[in-house]
């Protein structure tokens, strides 16, 4: 079984989840036409380290920044680069901290000034296929509900869903059990039960399913080359329901934010 966290934890993780999501919203103001993800990189670096927290990714199992930023038909896990983004394009920023011990874990795919219909609805369906997931993350359900809901949801739109990455557990490590795939059968997998903290993360393909890692051993490319969306949220089973630890008010309302 796997140890459910106490409120000191689930409090420490809400600390990481709410700077994830401020992080988040920093690197969003600035995604427009014309700037590098490098430069998106940056700001969010120096936003964590400003707030007292460190940058997760950064050394992660070697990886080179803070933030993954991955453009059009990278699903995760691409490196930010001298890339210029450009109008039309999309970016997924996946983004960690570590905070007195405990990691936050968020992500949000931005559309680069207008995007076409079609892309735009691919973001629409994977951030709701994610929001299905999570009313699934209830005590008593198990992984497999959660997986099933993003799943049928996602692929009621036509799109498919990537099935060789998943979400997970997170408390002291940023991946810890259980695994938490974005497709699957009702009733089946891990158990969840109160005090579980995951992150539900579905990517989300316009074509088909197939991907293929890039040589640098990291970027993960849909193998037809069309675009895929990726929004990933921290929550916490409390109360035999799933209490959001990250958010993305930041990003999408203006003003006083509750939270
Ligand atoms: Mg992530
Ligand atoms: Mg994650």
């Amino acid at each position: 079984m796997i140890r459910p966290k106490t409120e000191e934890e689930i409090e420490l993780l809400k600390i990481n989840g709410e700077l994830v999501s401020r992080t988040l919203a920093e690197v969003g103001k600035r995604v427009a036409p014309g700037v590098t993800t490098n430069e998106l990189n940056e700001v969010a670096e120096t936003f964590i380290r400003d707030n007292g927290a460190v940058p997760s990714f950064k050394g992660f199992e070697g990886f080179p920044a803070a933030l993954c930023m991955s453009v059009n038909d990278v699903v995760v896990h691409g490196f930010p680069s001298d890339r210029v983004l450009e109008e039309g394009d999309i970016v997924s920023v996946d983004c960690g901290t570590l905070y007195k011990g405990y990691n936050g874990d968020s992500a949000y795919t931005f559309p680069v000034g207008e995007v076409d219909a079609e892309t735009r609805r691919l973001l629409d369906v994977t951030k709701a296929s994610l929001y299905k997931g999570i009313e699934q993350a209830t005590a008593g359900n198990r992984t497999g509900d959660i997986g099933h809901a993003v799943q049928t949801y996602a692929e009621s739109f036509g799109f498919s869903v990537v099935r060789e990455l998943e979400g997970h557990g997170i408390g002291k490590r940023m991946h810890e059990d259980p695994g938490v795939p974005n497709y699957g059968r009702q009733g089946h997998g891990a158990r969840l039960y109160d005090g579980m903290t995951i992150c539900i993360e579905p990517m989300i393909c316009a074509g088909g399913r197939g991907v293929y890692l890039a040589r640098n051993g990291w970027a993960v490319h849909t193998a037809d080359h069309k675009n895929a969306a990726h929004y990933e949220l921290t929550v916490v089973v409390r109360n035999g329901r799933a209490e959001q630890l990250s958010t993305f008010d930041f990003i999408e309302k203006d003003g006083n934010i509750k939270f």
